[in-house]
């Protein structure tokens, strides 16, 4: 059922009394019941074995939700772009040639945060909604041979989804290695690490993991180790220097505070998705892509992104002309208390960001959703 019931009871004697919302946005996406049950649970210190006991098991399980057998599989404490930050400041120094992939918001922060780690960043751009081809992205690694190639895998401020193989062989070729922005991905769509051959991966909790923000999985390959190892400078970076924090997941000797709360509840979000299956959960996201574009057709709008290459988790149909993206938004969150988010960038204005994710990926998610859509489309002065 969607219902925000979902949410802990409120208790008159809180101070915080957050109001019911549906979260229909690009992230963070509806959080579980039992993951709400398990971030109230005892807190216990970073350096107790119980919690990790529970890293340990939150490493094992990302390796799955991955579709990897990198040992060097854990959760840094922040938020996608900590993860960002991690990849970045362990395998970018002064002077090396990044090849960035940029179509979107969130690629230009990957090369925004290479530049300040000195890195020479050259980029392939496209306009945001679409991906770079094969042969595009083919020709482009083989002319610059970089040392390292970064991506993003779905790209949450246009709703496009970019292939990673052709990349991953490309830069094999030349002796890069591949960073792969898998926040709004992992979970919700097949990020394959091994298959597709990423080196380093990262993601966030509160998009296709259904937890609330904090913490960020990341995997690095054998290949990008060996690299790790053979640093001359201790990485510029001290909080997400992957050989410290090693020494702190595996050596077990203080690094910082980790949140036990924020590991349970990945722990137990994570668990949710291998009782239901990987595959099955793939496919629900995809059949729930399937069912949210069809209503949109049926409405009269038009995807921004074509079929081939959608996220399926995080859905951008167009703004129907005359028709002012903010007061359907506003219509959504105040009288139905849902939460989605507009264009940013060149699409301000032009398209919606709806994400069907974790709980909400059914049919009845979907058609709630749709219903409601339509009444705010409505509102706003849409006729077909
Ligand atoms: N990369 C992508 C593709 C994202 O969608 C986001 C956030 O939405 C980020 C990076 C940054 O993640 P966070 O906001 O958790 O720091």
């Amino acid at each position: 059922m969607i219902t925000t019931q979902n949410a802990p009871a409120s208790t008159e004697r809180l101070s915080v009394n957050p109001p019911n919302r549906l979260l229909y946005g690009p992230g963070p996406s509806q959080v579980h019941p039992r993951v709400y049950q398990a971030l109230a649970k005892q807190v216990v210190g970073h350096l107790d074995p119980y919690f990790f006991e529970i890293a340990q098991g939150v490493q094992k399980k990302l390796r799955t939700v991955y579709g990897t057998t990198n040992d060097l599989t854990l959760a840094i404490s922040a938020t996608g772009s900590g993860g960002m930050e991690t990849a970045v400041s362990n395998f970018v120094d002064p002077g090396m040639k990044v090849a960035l992939f940029s179509a979107g918001f969130f690629a230009d922060r990957i090369g925004e945060m290479a530049k300040r780690h000195g890195g020479n960043v050259v980029r392939f751009e496209k306009p945001w909604g679409e991906i770079a081809s094969d042969d595009e992205t083919r020709d482009f690694i083989r002319r610059e041979r970089p040392s390292v190639v970064a991506f993003v895998q779905a790209e949450t401020s246009t709703g496009a989804f970019q292939p990673s193989k052709a990349i991953c062989e490309a830069a094999h070729e030349v002796g890069a290695i591949v960073i792969a922005d898998c926040v709004t991905s992992l979970g919700a769509m097949p990020v394959e690490i091994d298959k597709n051959g990423i080196d380093i991966a990262y993601s966030c909790t509160q998009k296709g993991l259904s937890c609330p923000p904090g913490l960020s999985p990341i995997t690095v390959s054998p290949r990008a180790v060996e690299r790790l190892k053979s640093r001359k400078q201790p990485n510029r970076s001290w909080y997400f220097d992957l050989k410290l924090l090693l020494d702190y997941y595996e050596g077990k000797k203080y690094h910082h505070t980790a949140s036990a709360s924020l590991f349970y509840a990945l722990h137990e979000g994570l668990s949710l998705i291998e009782e239901e299956g990987l595959e099955n959960r793939l496919e629900r996201h995809r059949q729930a892509n399937r069912e949210f574009v069809k209503g949109i057709e049926r409405l009269g709008l038009e995807m921004h992104v074509p079929a081939d290459h959608r996220i399926w988790n995080l859905n951008t149909p167009r703004v129907p002309q005359g028709v002012d993206d903010a007061k359907v938004r506003a219509h959504l969150l105040q009288k139905h208390g849902i939460e989605i988010a507009g264009g940013f960038g060149p699409l301000a204005g032009k398209i919606f960001r709806v994400g069907i994710m974790g709980p909400f990926a059914t049919t009845e998610g979907v058609n709630f959703f749709l219903d409601r859509f339509e009444e705010a489309l409505r509102e706003s002065g849409y006729r077909r």
